[in-house]
């Protein structure tokens, strides 16, 4: 496909926000495309050059296609900053710069191609390198196709096409039926977390090669999840026997082995290596397996005494700077819970309890990498027993796991049931939030220019964004001042696409980073979109705080998800009708 023929869908694209239309438009656009070209157009779609787990950034400013563009052009540095003071965005410069270039008929793999060569120049004088580069593809470009060029390179495409409308359209594309793949290619991105290797298997062996699909060492398998349950009772009700394992209060970590090469993976699939080096190193010597994909919990662990530290402590080690130095002050213990893959097999249709028995057997005694304790039993007095004990010891509760469950890569369901802490009325479980907008604040408030966000819940069934709170606690003078800056940098004249709201805050803006908020209660309101039906009203949040920062490990669709509220609402309810005796 040429990239001029992808611009006009690009330019349809950008004047909808409504899923459905961009379902139809891209529907059209993967019924044309060449089995050889998924992937690029799957990338580009997506908004990026490789998964986020390749850890390649593009990495190029405004500065480098200014001066790319004054190449090209007889534009003075000067001109091109008042132009783009102006009108504020670099891709309608580059348009408007390059009005009179006849475009020289780039397939969108040939753009692709020279992008990616691009990005990978580095060493001395690579600054320079690249400017050549994009004045180069430049040149070979329209006005239109330099308008998008240049919006993907500074990550300025804003579409907003979230997966799982990229999926439903291909299983348009190749089906005619919106849903008929839809399944499949979802567990197949799941295992692999790479929707354009997904696309290009579906395009070029069918659905008989995505329903072979396999993980593969080196590229991560997408998380599973655990639902709740309000007590022991009910999760030996739900699961018989089953395992209670500690529930850890660090940070999720998937770890793969391909030999000497070891790559750790956070919880939304981004590439961690080089802030654990201490768990490389226990990787390399503890896993006795050529290759292996496993997960666990890392937990900073004070060896004098044996105990945890809380994830405060933990979350310290997340850091850009002094990693070796800090490594050695608040060394991790990874608590590995799962084997999904061993020896060159994908291991995840096995059931957990030979999973586990596996995981167990690969494990050379050490200091770092340790099985994540458990017991087994059927008697919800026992859990409650190993619930009591596991919180003395500094864990955050337990977590029950179905013995024949398989890994059910993406999905939260029933084979993991979470238990944490119950506190007297107020929920057992914070949520977390995506901020969709903010309101500028009055009062004190008003010299920071924010006074509450507007937040969203992810819902699943729409893949859209549904206001569940306006936040306006949680975080100091300094955060305030510093979330409005990140939040401007994403901001947008109007409703963004795929948010659900009837309220209009100051300020839009897309969907992007991850709160984590307590609240007292869930409650229902007209207010809000969450969960609401025809006249049935919306769930919100009674008294909602933030804690903490931006979860840096979850993207906008880890967000909790409406049916999780719908879920923990009624649970609440069950809760409170036990504490009252009834
Ligand atoms: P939550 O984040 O509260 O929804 O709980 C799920 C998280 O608990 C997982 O993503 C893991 O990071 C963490 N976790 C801690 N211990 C375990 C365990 N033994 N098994 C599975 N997950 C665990």
């Amino acid at each position: 496909m040429k990239f001029s023929q992808f611009t006009e869908y690009l330019e349809k694209l950008e004047k909808t926000s409504k899923r459905l239309e961009m379902f139809e438009i891209l529907s059209e656009m993967f019924k044309k495309v060449d089995k050889n070209e998924v992937k690029p157009i799957v990338y580009f779609t997506q908004e990026q050059l490789l998964p986020p787990f390749y850890g390649l950034e593009i990495g190029m400013a405004e500065s480098m296609i200014k001066k790319a563009l004054m190449k090209i052009s007889k534009e003075s540095e000067k001109d091109l900053q008042a132009l783009y003071k102006k009108i504020g965005d670099m891709g309608l410069v580059a348009e408007q710069t390059n009005q009179n270039n006849p475009s020289k008929g780039l397939t969108i793999g040939e753009i692709y191609d020279c992008l990616y060569n691009t990005v990978k120049i580095s060493g001395e004088g690579s600054v320079e390198k690249k400017t050549d580069h994009i004045a180069e593809l430049l040149k070979k470009c329209d006005s239109k196709e330099s308008k998008y060029v240049v919006r993907f390179i500074l990550g300025r495409l804003r579409l907003g096409i979230g997966d799982p409308t990229i999926m439903d359209s291909m299983s348009k594309a190749i089906s005619g039926d919106r849903m008929a793949l839809r399944k499949d290619i979802e567990k197949a991105y799941n295992l692999c977390s790479d929707l354009g290797w997904v696309g290009e298997e579906l395009f070029k062996k069918g659905i008989d090669g995505l329903r072979s699909f396999k993980a593969k060492v080196g590229n991560p398998i997408r998380m599973a999840a655990a639902e709740r349950l309000p007590s022991a009772k009910e999760i030996i009700g739900k699961m018989g026997k089953c395992a209670v394992e500690k529930k850890y209060d660090g940070l999720r970590l998937q770890c793969s082995k391909d030999c000497d090469k070891v790559e750790i993976f956070s919880r939304n699939l981004e590439r961690m290596t080089p802030m654990f080096p201490d768990i490389v190193e226990g990787i390399k010597k503890q896993i006795n397996a050529n290759t292996a994909i496993l997960e666990g919990e890392a937990v900073a662990y004070n060896e004098e005494t044996g105990e945890l530290f809380p994830f405060q402590v933990t979350i310290t080690r997340k850091r850009k700077y002094d990693i070796e130095e800090k490594a050695k002050e608040k060394p991790l213990v990874l608590f590995a819970f799962d084997l999904l893959y061993i020896d060159g097999k994908d291991i995840t249709r096995e059931a957990y309890e030979d999973r586990r028995k596996k995981l167990v057997s690969i494990i050379k005694k050490g200091f770092t990498i340790r099985e994540s304790e458990r017991i087994v039993t059927d008697s919800p007095k026992e859990l409650d027993e190993y619930f009591e004990e596991s919180i003395a010891l500094g864990s955050e509760g337990i977590m029950a796991k179905r013995l024949d469950a398989p890994y059910e890569a993406g999905m939260r369901n029933f084979n993991w049931i979470k238990l944490k802490r119950s506190y007297k009325g107020e929920l057992n479980d914070t949520i977390d939030i995506v901020p969709i907008g903010y309101f500028k604040g009055r009062g004190m408030r008003a010299k920071f220019g924010i006074g509450a966000l507007l937040a969203a819940v992810y819902d699943e069934k729409t893949d859209s964004f549904k206001s569940i709170a306006k936040i306006g606690s949680g975080l100091t003078e300094d955060q305030w001042v510093e979330i409005r800056k990140l939040l401007d940098k994403n901001k947008v004249e109007k409703k963004p696409a795929r948010v659900d709201t009837e309220i209009v805050p100051d300020v839009w803006t897309t969907p992007k980073y991850i709160f984590t908020v307590m609240a007292d209660e869930i409650t229902l309101s007209p207010m809000h979109n969450a969960g609401k039906v025809g006249e049935k009203p919306g769930f919100a949040l009674r008294f909602p705080r933030i804690q903490g920062w931006i979860r840096k490990d979850k993207k906008p669709e880890d967000a909790t998800t409406v049916k999780e509220i719908s879920q923990m609402f009624k649970m609440q309810k069950r809760v409170k009708a036990v504490s009252f005796g009834r």
